[in-house]
């Protein structure tokens, strides 16, 4: 039998993470399934981000880098982010964007890969990965002689031929949802010789992650999206203790050297992550983002990322299971995967044609989703879906499947409003 509102409603009331909902200003109207692209505004963050402004630097100025903690930011939040990806105090920084992170972890990994291996000279990892990723990979590979190797997912294992120093890899797929093993695979790194670096992007608040118990090389993540740190939010950066201080990251900035107020013309890198920090940070932004950090703490009252993560289960669970039951006939397929172990956080239908119009037609009624073009043949065009759970609930899921069903039975999307493409999908 097909779930109802009603058994969605039921639910809802019986949810012991419903509460944290009152956490986030959701827009009146919204249902809001894009977390995973910008995680919505926790209610806490103009507060706090005002009083960064008018207090800390209107009337403290100078002195906030000691008196309001400015300086000790980035590890601070990082040592909350820290709580929710299995790794222990202090090996965490919040800094930079995840594009600058990536590029200096994956150059401080072919230091390190190389430098008892000087064979080693290729970096893997899949072809469907995040393209700034790729990009910096393939721009790095360039600058220092390697070469970058793609491959499809289920390609990986016979890519770690005995020449790869890094493979590198984002947890969970921005396009499909698919979810990688991440100690499976860390351990299939490591049996080659090779270093493993996760990106943790669409995983950091989404799902569990033990980056310790998977002894794991390197790690960096994102801010903005299930982290719900707001627009540009500050990034993380991640390095397994073992290796944090053997090479300098190449960004040497102040920020990373062991005594900055020295101000010594030659550069000591601090011990540990400090010196994965670069420059000046933005304190602006680090207040918002622990505002966005402090609401997937606060399910550690309600059961932690173990409840976030059944919570999620369900309602993708939910989610593939209405679809199926009442949009059939129009072309829907699925591109996340059914097995929960290979699943993130979201859902992602394909669309041979129309996928984008759909997801316009949707937002027009409120229904917040997005759109991520296909390549035209491996991948088809995707309608993607995610599902926070700090702030959705079984009823919303039912309610932007009814939403999907009209759009779809009416034929709405064929209207030429929502055939124009805008810069950002
Ligand atoms: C969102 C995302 C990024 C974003 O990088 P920025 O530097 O913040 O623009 C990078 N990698 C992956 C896998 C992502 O999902």
């Amino acid at each position: 039998m097909t779930t109802t509102p009603q058994h969605c409603q039921a639910q809802d009331a019986q949810d012991p993470l419903r509460p944290l909902r009152d956490l986030f200003l959701i827009p009146p109207g919204t249902l809001y399934l894009d977390g995973n692209s910008l995680g919505v505004m926790p209610r806490s963050a103009p507060a706090r981000v005002a009083d960064v402004v008018t207090r800390e630097w209107g009337a403290d100025l100078i002195q906030s880098w000691n008196k309001n903690g400015w300086f000790h930011m980035p590890g601070k939040v990082g040592d909350k982010i820290a709580r929710l990806i299995g790794a222990a105090p202090g090996t965490v920084v919040a800094t930079d964007s995840t594009s600058v992170n990536l590029f200096k972890v994956l150059s401080a990994a072919l230091n390190l890969a190389t430098a008892d291996k000087p064979r080693r000279k290729r970096v893997v990892s899949e072809r469907s990965n995040f393209p700034t990723d790729l990009y910096i990979a393939e721009a790095l590979c360039k600058e220092r002689g390697f070469e970058l190797v793609l491959v499809e997912p289920e390609e990986i294992a016979a890519a770690l031929t005995p020449d790869v120093a890094v493979l590198m890899l984002t947890h969970v797929n921005y396009r499909t949802g698919a979810m990688h093993d991440m100690s499976a695979v860390t351990a299939a790194a490591h049996a080659a010789g090779a270093l493993m670096l996760w990106d943790l992007a669409h995983s950091a608040g989404a799902v569990p992650v033990d980056l310790t118990g998977a002894n794991a090389d390197y790690a960096v993540g994102c801010g903005y999206k299930y982290l719900n740190g707001g627009p540009g939010a500050p990034a993380f950066v991640w390095v397994n203790p073992r290796h944090a201080d053997r090479f300098w990251q190449p960004l040497a900035g102040w920020w990373g050297h062991a005594t900055p107020f020295d101000f010594t013309p030659d550069y000591q890198p601090a011990a540990g992550i400090t010196r994965y920090q670069c420059g000046t940070q933005p304190m602006i932004s680090l207040a918002a983002l622990e505002c966005g950090v402090d609401t997937v703490l606060a399910a550690e009252e309600h059961g932690g990322m173990a409840a976030l993560r059944r919570k999620s289960l369900a309602l993708t669970d939910l989610f593939i299971e209405l679809v199926n039951a009442r949009c059939p006939g129009h072309g829907l397929g699925l591109a996340t995967p059914l097995d929960h172990a290979q699943r993130g956080s979201q859902v992602c239908l394909t669309k041979d044609e129309g996928a984008y119009a759909i997801v316009q037609a949707l937002i027009a009624r409120g229904v917040v989703g997005d759109f991520r073009a296909g390549d035209g043949q491996r991948h088809k065009d995707i309608l993607r879906f995610g599902f926070t759970p700090l702030y959705i609930g079984f009823e919303d899921v039912w309610n932007a499947v009814e939403h999907l069903r009209q759009v779809l039975e009416s034929g709405e999307w064929q209207r030429p409003e929502f055939n124009n493409r805008h810069a950002v999908t």
